[in-house]
């Protein structure tokens, strides 16, 4: 891929790692970016959980691709799902039988709902992984609140009896919004709704929250989860799922129509098509320089990827992460263009956090795992997603402000988001629902 012509590069995702990529490479001569992704947008997924509890709008964490780009000549979007990937020509295929040939592919498609095998997840819950399940989960809640409101025999049904599998970030974070919508946001601008038999269950196999916390962060987090009116079932897991109802491990059921899945990732289903070698969770194994072993023109990233840590182990799941990598890799496609040897990845860990609902997060930051609580740690929080949204820098202002408005004002939320009627993203159709 030397010697004077334009080299090129196709990137597989428009998420964290596919834009961190194609940004290192935009502008930069000798080389053309085509960047695909099956939506025209970006989706900012670490605040997903607000979508679907209706704190923001889908369109405050979404952004458009092209925009983006737009400055540069040399970076192609294009909106297109993509099916096989031919690690050894290298070449993508789209969906409409489209093959796209380049001299470096870079895979970043990330990650979908693990169901464990779990009978009926895949059916009957609601994952959170994409803005169209946010939009769906945020729907159903308000739909679920009506019909309730007009038929009260309803709650003895379980209408609203909303559980949350998983006490990962995700669970922890969405049970945390939605014991604040449904006991304070609620009641306070529709007095006339049904919200007195309103309730939320956190479900995990786990003994704690938060597993990748150490010290104090787990029990402090449940601490603040039950003082939000969250039921905990830790210790027990969702044996099966079915409609109407969770049946738990310890044998008993919880009649409900809305579970939630935050119990697990694994990669997309193109890493099943790629035709190379998948470790845990299905993830593409990668080399240090992030290459897939064997095919030096193939770069896998973020969710996608088994990324080795200096322990051996494989990186998690992060947007810091995904972003990192990601310019790593387009230091290294760049480096090669230049004649030099490609750089193992290093991840700079910035530290985990995850927010329980309003005024209550916990972070640990750097090396050394401070903890913070409460007010610093929404700041640190804060930071750490500003950081995040670098991609989109337009869009940072109108981050800060949501948040300062998030922080300060309790019961606001626009009239249009509690309507379960307003849908922003086109709509797939999800097992039939
Ligand atoms: C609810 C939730 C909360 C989170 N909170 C945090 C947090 O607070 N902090 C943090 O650091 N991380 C968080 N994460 C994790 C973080 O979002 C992911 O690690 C990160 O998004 C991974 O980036 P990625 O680029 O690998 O994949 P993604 O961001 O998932 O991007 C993948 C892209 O590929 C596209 N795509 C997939 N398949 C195809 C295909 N076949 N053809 C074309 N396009 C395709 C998708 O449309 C998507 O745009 C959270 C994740 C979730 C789900």
């Amino acid at each position: 891929m030397t010697g004077g012509r334009t080299a090129h590069v196709v990137v597989v995702g428009g998420g964290f790692a596919g834009v961190a990529c194609a940004r290192r490479l935009a502008g930069q001569p000798g080389v053309r970016v085509t960047l695909l992704d099956r939506n025209a947008y970006h989706q900012f997924l670490p605040l997903l959980y607000q979508v679907a509890t209706a704190e923001l709008t889908p369109g405050d964490i979404r952004f458009d691709l092209e925009a983006m780009f737009a400055k540069y000549d040399n970076v192609e979007v294009r909106t297109g799902e993509v099916v096989a990937v031919d690690p050894a020509a290298p070449a993508v295929t789209l969906a409409d039988g489209e093959v796209v040939g380049a001299d470096v592919v870079v895979l970043a498609a990330g990650s979908q709902p693990n169901f464990f095998h779990t009978p009926g997840a895949d059916r009957f819950t609601f994952p959170l992984y994409s803005l169209e399940d946010a939009e769906r989960v945020r729907s159903r809640v308000l739909q679920l609140f009506q019909d309730a409101s007009t038929k009260p025999e309803l709650v003895d049904e379980g209408a609203l009896s909303f559980v949350v599998v998983g006490g990962g970030a995700t669970g922890v974070e969405t049970a945390g919004a939605m014991a604040e919508l449904v006991h304070d946001v609620l009641p306070h601008v529709h007095p006339h709704l049904a919200v007195a038999g309103a309730r939320v269950i956190l479900v995990d196999l786990g003994h704690a929250l938060l597993p990748p916390f150490s010290d104090e962060a787990p029990t402090y987090a449940a601490r603040q989860l039950q003082r939000r009116g969250v039921q905990l079932k830790l210790g027990t897991s969702a044996k099966e799922v079915a409609a109407g109802r969770v049946t738990l491990s310890d044998g008993s059921t919880i009649p409900t129509h809305l579970t939630v899945w935050g119990g697990g990732l694994m990669a997309a289903p193109l890493a099943a098509s790629a035709g190379l070698s998948q470790g845990r969770g299905g993830r593409i194994d990668v080399r240090p320089d992030l290459t897939v072993d064997g095919f030096p023109a193939v770069y896998a990233l973020g969710d996608f990827a088994n990324i080795p840590a200096a322990d051996e182990q494989a990186l998690p799941q992060l947007g810091s992460v995904a972003q990192q990598a990601g310019d790593r890799a387009g230091r290294n496609i760049l480096d090669n263009l230049r004649g030099q040897g490609r750089q193992p990845f290093q991840y700079h860990d910035k530290g985990i956090m995850a927010m329980i609902g309003r005024k209550a997060a916990v972070a640990e930051i750097g090396e050394h795992r401070h903890e913070l609580h409460g007010r610093l740690a929404f700041a640190a929080w804060l930071g750490v997603h500003a950081q995040l949204l670098a991609n989109a820098d337009a869009e940072l202002n109108a981050f800060l402000s949501w948040a300062d408005e998030f922080y300060l004002r309790s019961h606001h939320r626009s009239a249009a988001l509690l309507d379960p009627a307003t849908i922003d993203t086109p709509r797939i159709h999800w097992n039939g629902r």
